[in-house]
């Protein structure tokens, strides 16, 4: 789960990170307020969305009088606002983070990642913070310093210190930098944080370490623990498919592709979407039904899939084994007469009750392809696929 930039600013503060003073906000009119209430000449108004690159697409901006935090406040709030992270459609605005503006020495970079490889939590940081870490990370990879974290031990002093002096950080400021990125880590740990990052953080101009951007992520699986952590879930931010197939127990995730996938058990669901690239086509999302779906929850899972515009086919692969056959073909079909199929369907059916599965798929008179393989059934499905787009093409 991701929260705003306002809400991880405060957690961190709750680990003694320096940030600059805040107030977020649902209006220009607050956003003014907020601005008389932080005191000082300039603030930065800040569009607060799940996704980073805001300053380079036009949601950060620097007023200097309370006239252009109101004009500022004004236009970006209610802009869809697009980012390198939000993908062309962009997310819209709805919230906002007041700030004073901070006297900027230099931008650095610190983000604390779960490292799968060594198995332990990694800090990276870089003299070379600011809005392109992306490109440092890509173009001079050396200039991204990592210490590996053992969780028994947590962040030593001393190796702290060691990536802050690496990151260019001047000796009077080495101490508080380094209580800095402890304090990142205690703060990932407690909170099961999956990214903490911080970019920029800056050396201001008299020496002070201020984190100026937060993004905090948190392992879903662990969030029972941290209730207060869970209610800050903004659900204006998450994909409203997504959010639907988590009401009803699924596991959706929705991609750009024109073929949706139906399938029993995340590993052939993965394999599902392969064979499909395989034969030239795009899921149009992933979607484990899981092990022991009713023909009620397939049918849901299924209303889901029809409701994407850019859908063209239906690829139903299910490998019966808890989950059997027959109650996969009575979900589709259940929801294949709810909502109007407009687009070919092709199921594959293998396993326990495969033969009463087929039968009321054929009894269903529902013009259903069917596929004797997943070879075969990805074959058909990007086949059906292209012919549907010609044919949408053509009318
Ligand atoms: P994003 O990463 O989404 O672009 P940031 O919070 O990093 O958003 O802001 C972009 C840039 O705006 C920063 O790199 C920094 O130069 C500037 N900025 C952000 N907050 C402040 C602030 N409080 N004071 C001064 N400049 C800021
Ligand atoms: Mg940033």
């Amino acid at each position: 789960m991701k929260i705003h930039e306002y809400q991880a600013k405060k957690i961190l503060r709750g680990f003694g990170i320096a940030t600059p003073s805040g107030i977020p906000c649902f209006s220009a009119d607050e956003a003014v307020e907020a601005a008389r209430k932080l005191n000082g000449g300039s603030w930065v108004v800040k569009a607060q969305i799940h996704a980073g690159g805001r300053g380079k697409g036009g949601g950060v901006k620097v007023a200097k009088s309370l006239d252009e935090v109101k004009q500022f406040a004004g236009k970006i709030l209610g802009m869809t606002l697009v980012t390198h992270q939000t993908g062309p459609q962009g997310q819209v605005v709805r919230r906002l983070l007041i700030e004073r503006a901070a006297d900027i020495g230099t931008e650095l970079y610190a983000g604390l990642v779960v490292d799968r490889g060594s198995r332990s939590v990694c800090l990276m940081a870089s003299s070379e913070g600011g809005m392109d870490i992306e490109e440092v990370a890509t173009r001079t990879p050396e200039k991204i310093h990592k210490a590996f974290i053992d969780p028994l031990t947590g962040l030593a002093e001393q190796d702290a210190a060691g990536i802050a002096r690496k990151i260019g950080i001047p000796e009077p400021a080495i101490a508080e930098a380094a209580a800095l990125l402890q304090g990142l880590y205690q703060a990932f740990d407690d909170t099961d944080a999956s990214l903490v990052e911080i970019n920029p953080l800056i050396l201001t101009a008299d020496d002070h370490i201020v984190a100026l951007d937060a993004k905090m992520s948190f392992d879903d699986n662990a969030l029972f623990r941290h209730p207060e952590i869970a209610a800050l879930r903004d659900l204006d931010e998450e994909d409203p498919a997504e959010i639907e197939a988590s009401e009803h127990d699924l596991s959706y995730v929705s991609l750009d592709g024109n073929i949706g996938c139906l399938v029993n058990g995340a590993g052939l669901a993965m394999a599902t979407m392969d064979i499909i690239k395989l034969y030239g086509g795009n899921p149009a999302n992933f979607l484990d039904v899981g092990g022991g779906a009713t023909a009620a929850k397939v049918a849901e899972a299924f209303k889901l899939m029809l409701r994407n515009p850019r859908l063209e086919a239906i690829l139903v692969n299910i490998f019966g084994g808890i989950m059997k056959c027959d109650v996969i073909a009575e979900g589709v079909v259940a929801a294949a007469r709810e909502v109007k199929l407009n687009v070919p369907l092709v199921v594959r059916l293998e396993g326990t009750n495969v033969d009463l599965g087929k039968r009321i798929l054929a009894e269903s008179a529902l013009p259903i392809i069917s596929a004797t393989n997943m070879a075969d059934a990805a074959e058909k499905a990007v086949r059906a696929a292209g012919s549907a787009s010609t044919s949408v093409g053509g009318v």
